[in-house]
């Protein structure tokens, strides 16, 4: 059987803002999971339109087609293109999942939710010429899943060939966020046995990887074995991880051991009202710059998630944000305009409200203001957007924030790696269009090594500038003794 897998171009691939480094990153992980389930006679030809011209002139049997929100009208067009040539087309992801009485229209079979249980039943009921208009997944779990079909990644043309998910969803529950709206019906957060998932990375060549979970410290027992069965693999490694799981025991610092070199936070906001607006409790009444120095510490690079335009922002929203980056050495920003989701609870409650201004699809993607603001105007939020990214990444601020930490080498892990991200558009081009992106990896790779004398100026726990074993050993008990304080006064906070 001939088998088409395809991620189209989200739409913001057409912006002139558009970069093109941002989205050769990562390969699409999820479709070479599913092709893991197909027949290793079958002819797979798995294509993501972010890094190539689609070739839309085959005549595949069966067409697997992601769809997120901005690709959505995209995706639909290259559904209809194949039904019509003949092809049983089927329609996944996040849209699907959140509308799919609008996908429904456009495939031959939808799935709503993860794919794990349910793209292996489809296959046997397409098979038996029995196969179903939608399939729902309730049951969720790792356990048994085939490993990934990497060798359908054309590895050359991403910076991030090796990126991983070893969980799905979080334990979280934030309002503006899809999870919910992706695992209803079903846990909606769970983990590989550890055991699989080092043998997953062990099968992954190279030392960097990217882990693309949603929060890779949201299950202590799992996270835990995970890194301790990492320690002496000799890998670095990028993730994402709350606030609230940063300060608590002392995951982070196994994290660490195992080769955390940078970890995407979400801060989201400083307003206490915002947070219970997005019902993101796991951030209230947590000491930010606590998390920011105790990753400083440890030599973790830190890129901070901010929304800016939910209820409670005003004017001063931006400068503040951006501020506060610079002054905690913050190493990227990655700011974004509160967007509803179709899905989420944000998104009903605002629609019930009278608050969405839009439902073209293709405005939704964290640069737009689709929803009827409230202290900002729509133009105030979308120019102090702009102008937050803008600022942020000027060379003065880059040098400001990387001057920050205490450690030559930390300063110029800062400078290289926020300098190298937004102000080498040109090279990272040139990259692309040679095909040659995947041979930066050893760059990226040494800028993630272990920094020796840890901490930035305010951070006074910095272990590498204390050589006595006694004096290290004190310091460590005091790092605890500080902690463990810091967890007391949340629980009785809480
Ligand atoms: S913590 Fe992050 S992934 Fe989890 S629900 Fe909130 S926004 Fe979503």
């Amino acid at each position: 059987m001939k088998v088409k897998m395809i991620l189209p171009a989200l739409a913001e691939a057409e912006s002139p803002f558009w970069r093109p480094i941002k989205y050769s990153l990562f390969p699409p992980l999820g479709l070479a999971t599913l092709a893991a389930y197909l027949d290793p006679e079958d002819e797979i030809d798995l294509q993501d339109q972010h890094v190539e011209t689609l070739n839309l002139d085959d005549n595949p049997d069966l067409v697997v087609i992601q769809v997120y929100i901005t690709n959505a009208y995209r995706a639909y067009k290259i559904a209809d293109h194949y039904r019509e040539k003949g092809a049983y087309v089927i329609l996944g992801g996040l849209h699907v999942t959140s509308l799919p009485e609008e996908a429904a229209p456009h495939a031959d079979t939808i799935f709503l939710g993860p794919g794990e249980e349910t793209f292996p039943a489809f296959l046997k009921d397409f098979k038996n010429n029995q196969a179903k208009k939608r399939y729902f997944s309730a049951k969720r779990t790792l356990a048994g899943i085939p490993p990934i079909r990497r060798d359908l990644i054309k590895r050359n043309r991403y910076l991030v060939p090796n990126s991983i998910v070893v969980t799905r969803g979080c334990p979280h529950h934030c309002d503006f966020c899809y999870k919910d709206a992706f695992f209803e019906g079903g846990k909606s957060f769970y983990t590989q046995q550890v055991d699989d998932a080092l043998a997953e990375i062990d099968r992954l060549p190279g030392k960097h990887l990217y882990f693309l979970d949603d929060h890779l410290l949201g299950n202590y027992r799992f996270a835990s074995g995970l890194f301790e069965g990492m320690k002496g693999m000799n890998r670095v490694f990028q993730g994402a991880a709350t606030v609230d799981s940063i300060l608590r025991g002392d995951l982070i610092e196994k994290a660490a051991e195992a080769g955390l070199r940078s970890v995407f936070v979400g801060f989201e906001t400083f307003s206490p009202e915002n947070l219970k607006q997005s019902n993101k409790k796991q951030n209230l009444k947590k000491d930010y710059e606590a998390a920011v120095n105790r990753l400083h510490s440890l030599g973790i690079m830190i890129n901070g998630s901010f929304v800016f335009g939910l209820d409670d922002d005003g004017q001063d929203v931006f400068k503040r944000t951006v501020d506060w980056g610079v002054q905690n050495a913050i190493t990227t920003s990655t700011y974004h305009i509160l967007t509803p989701y179709p899905g989420t609870k944000l998104f009903k409650d605002m629609d019930a409200q009278n608050r969405i201004v839009t439902r073209n699809w293709d405005m939704y993607d964290t640069r737009s203001v689709v929803y009827k603001t409230t202290k900002l105007t729509a133009q105030e939020l979308k120019e102090g957007y702009d102008w937050a990214y803008k600022e942020f990444y000027s060379w003065s601020n880059i040098f400001e924030a990387s001057l920050k930490h205490d450690s030559a080498k930390h300063k110029l892990k800062h400078l290289f790696y926020t300098g190298g991200w937004k102000k080498f558009e040109p090279v990272w081009n040139f990259l692309i269009k040679t095909k040659s992106l995947n041979n930066m990896l050893p760059v990226l790779e040494s800028i993630l090594s272990k920094v020796r004398s840890t901490g930035n100026t305010k951070n006074k726990y910095a272990e590498d500038s204390i050589n006595e074993p006694v004096e290290r050993e004190n310091l460590y008990n005091k790092k605890r003794i500080k902690y463990k304080l810091h967890d007391f006064h949340e629980k009785i906070n809480a």
